[in-house]
């Protein structure tokens, strides 16, 4: 059956699960998607650059952008804003593309909420609460004070992880990024409401 819309993926997990090198291991094989790059007030890490990995504004921007209304959704993470632009995701999803989100638990909230009919979630896991601390700090790209405060900020996610669709465990890359491609493809077809009763409106016009 072909599908006129796109639909939503959305990715969440703590920092240092690896929804970052997932995505790079399936990106190539899920057909044509957009990853919705998100705006953000946190400071650049080194290697990251404005436009690709985020777009970087200060906060009197980025507040300048909730008053009118440009975000899909926003949320305060770790001591920053973060948020993702309506705009583009319209654009990809008129365009039939599978738009990647890589948002927190409360961006997934918002989405499903508003676009739960064509989204697909995903928390992506690390095997351990240690294994996490251990890779942000093989990292480097954070302070002690950060590291900290995300590993307490995965603890709360991940008492959320009922309210996503599917569970990723990255103890294996291999068998993580499989299971997501495998999931990738699938969201692809979820059907909205409005397609399911234009599909069954042809049925009844034979
Ligand atoms: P990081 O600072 O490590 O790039 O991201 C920190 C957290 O912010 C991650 O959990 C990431 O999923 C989340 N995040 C990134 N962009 C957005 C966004 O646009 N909206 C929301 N709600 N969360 C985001």
């Amino acid at each position: 059956m072909n599908h006129k819309s796109g639909a939503i993926l959305v990715l969440s997990g703590p920092s240092g699960a690896g929804k970052s090198t997932l995505l790079n291991e399936i990106i190539n094989d899920v057909g044509e998607c957009y990853f919705s790059i998100s705006t953000t007030t946190r400071p650049m890490r080194e290697g990251e650059i404005d436009g690709v990995h985020y777009h970087f504004v200060d906060e009197k921007e980025f507040e300048k952008d909730i008053e009118e209304e440009m975000f899909l959704e926003y949320a305060h993470v770790h001591g920053n804003y973060y948020g993702t632009s309506i705009k583009p995701v319209k654009e990809a999803l008129k365009d039939g593309k599978l738009v990647i989100f890589d948002i927190d638990v409360q961006g997934n909230t918002v989405v499903t909420n508003r676009l739960g009919d064509i989204t697909t979630s995903v928390f992506i896991s690390p095997p351990t609460l240690s294994e996490l601390k251990h890779r942000l700090e093989a990292r480097q790209t954070d302070s002690q004070e950060v590291i900290d405060r995300r590993i307490k900020m995965a603890k709360r996610e991940i008492q959320r992880i009922s309210e996503y669709d599917f569970l990723i465990v990255n103890d294996d890359l291999d068998k993580a990024a499989q299971i997501l491609r495998t999931i990738a493809k699938a969201a692809r077809l979820k059907i909205a409401g409005n397609e399911i009763n234009e599909f069954a409106q042809m049925w009844e016009d034979i």
